[in-house]
């Protein structure tokens, strides 16, 4: 197991249990919703609030601990903050994975199109995952 505590203190964020069990799931899960963290939070922490779970995220986002994955039509899901990556989403299990390719092209053909100083470049491929192509035969 990772050492959480030391993770948190290098971006300043307090080490509480509720954010240990919480980097823990985001960790295990590789992606979570606040729903799904939320009711894993709470057979440890049955007092626990859902704004306490907003409060705390958004704060680890702040700090750049946490990164958030926006999904079109769907609710975000939060990462430990990795490299960076792509992401695939499948439409059928609704399961988010890391791609790791290399996104400059786009970066450098939407720079150079537009004009824009452009900042992230954030790539969320849809489709249809190996397993649910499975099923589907
Ligand atoms: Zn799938
Ligand atoms: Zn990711």
């Amino acid at each position: 197991m990772k050492d959480y505590k030391s993770m948190l203190k290098e971006y300043n964020l307090k080490a509480t249990p509720q954010r240990m069990y919480m980097i823990g799931e985001i960790e295990k899960s590789g992606h979570i919703d606040i729903d799904n963290l939320y009711e894993s939070l709470q057979t440890f922490f049955p007092y626990i609030s859902l704004a306490t779970v907003y409060k705390n995220i958004n704060s680890m986002v702040d700090n750049g601990f946490l990164t958030e994955v926006k999904i079109p039509h769907q609710k975000s899901r939060y990462e430990l903050t990795k490299e960076s990556h792509a992401h695939l989403f499948c439409k059928e299990c609704g399961k988010l994975e890391d791609i790791y390719i290399d996104t400059s092209m786009l970066f450098d053909a939407a720079s150079k199109e537009s004009g824009y100083r452009i900042t992230d470049t954030l790539v969320t491929f849809e489709g249809i995952c190996k397993e649910c192509q499975a099923k589907d035969r």
